[in-house]
């Protein structure tokens, strides 16, 4: 990424364009938080500090299944009878694509074309590039930026090939699940404990000749979640099926959420999450920070290749290396 000091705004411009709910500003303020160059840390903080008292009122939607299930239809679906509610919707769409290929699998621009022009509607692609919650993953502070400039439904999409799901479902209140009936668990890459964590479970494309099948995978998914542990929230997964093209089951979706959403509010436990996502972040960003420091250590770094050697030849432990590189560090 090019750094030029030009691009970068006054804090106080960031904050009144959010606050206004001017899109480019949004944006522009995004691109800051995601940036992890030094020289931009402080002006990120600033913003982040003026925008919180206005965050923290959307309603935080995860939607994970693998490319191919239909999220992008669903969520287009989805976010038009938000938008029809004049409800801003702002989505979120976590990338996890492989450094090593650049590629997306979350495709091009092309997708959520309705949304995409729908004033209400902001859509962010987000490359995270490396693992989520990782260094360079910003995802909860553009939730935050989102909720300053107003967006009161906040979609986070993430595709479900792997740990991203579960970082996903530490940032929303409401983690929902896409499947295709007919695919087993094992082929769709589901795995059990993904299953555990949703609040809804939806069946996509039960349209045309998959609608039978797309039954049958409703009642066996239902039994398997009866067999689940109660959820801290009091909250039994909800088992749906829906067709995004024919706009069948998307409205009995946004009830369900309405419903969680009342329901976790009324016993307390909607707020509850909430406190411990935020001291859950706060460790994940003390972890980040710890081990930026650690790998910029200059005695680490003068040794680090030297030991990676002798772990790989069995001369020195892990351990052992480990612990001498963490004294090092110490000193
Ligand atoms: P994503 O990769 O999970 O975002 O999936 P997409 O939304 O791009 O959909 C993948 C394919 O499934 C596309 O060809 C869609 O047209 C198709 N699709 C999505 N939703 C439905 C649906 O409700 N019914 C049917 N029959 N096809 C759908």
């Amino acid at each position: 990424m090019n750094y030029k000091a030009k691009e970068r705004l006054p804090a106080e411009a960031y904050v009144k364009g959010i606050l206004e709910g001017n899109k480019v500003i949004l944006s522009k303020a995004i691109t800051l938080i995601e940036s992890n160059l030094p020289q931009d840390e402080d002006l990120s903080l600033h913003v982040l500090e003026a925008i919180l008292p206005f965050s923290g009122k959307s309603l935080r939607i995860g939607i994970t299944g693998i490319p191919g299930v239909g999220k992008s239809t669903f969520i287009e679906s989805l976010g038009n009878i938000f938008t029809a509610e004049n409800k801003k919707l702002a989505v979120l769409a976590i990338d996890p694509s492989s450094q090593k290929t650049k590629g997306s699998i979350m495709g091009d621009k092309t997708r959520m074309e309705t949304l995409a022009k729908n004033t209400l509607a902001y859509i962010r692609p987000t490359a995270t590039g490396s693992k989520l919650g990782g260094v360079g993953d910003k995802s909860r502070e553009t939730i935050l930026l989102c909720e300053a400039a107003g967006y009161e439904v906040i979609i986070v999409e993430t595709v479900g090939v792997g740990q991203s799901e579960v970082s996903v479902h530490g940032m929303v209140d409401f983690f929902l699940l896409l499947m295709i009936a007919g695919a087993g668990d094992e082929l769709q890459g589901i795995k059990k404990g993904i299953m555990e964590i949703a609040d809804a479970i939806v069946i996509t494309k039960a349209d045309g000749k998959n609608i039978n099948a797309a039954k049958i995978a409703r009642s066996a998914y239902e039994n398997a979640v009866h067999l689940y542990p109660p959820s801290e929230s009091g909250w039994a997964c909800k088992v749906m099926t829906c067709s995004a093209i024919e706009n069948q089951g998307l409205k009995e979706v946004w009830i369900l959420i309405k419903d969680y959403y009342k329901f976790t509010n009324e016993n307390g436990f909607y707020e509850i999450k909430r406190n411990q996502q935020n001291i859950q972040w706060m460790h994940e960003n003390i972890r980040v920070r710890l081990e930026g420091s650690f790998y910029k250590d200059l005695k680490v770094k003068d040794c680090l290749l030297d030991f990676e050697d002798q772990v790989r030849q069995g001369i020195l432990s892990p351990t052992i290396a480990a612990k001498k590189l963490w004294n090092m560090y110490k000193m």
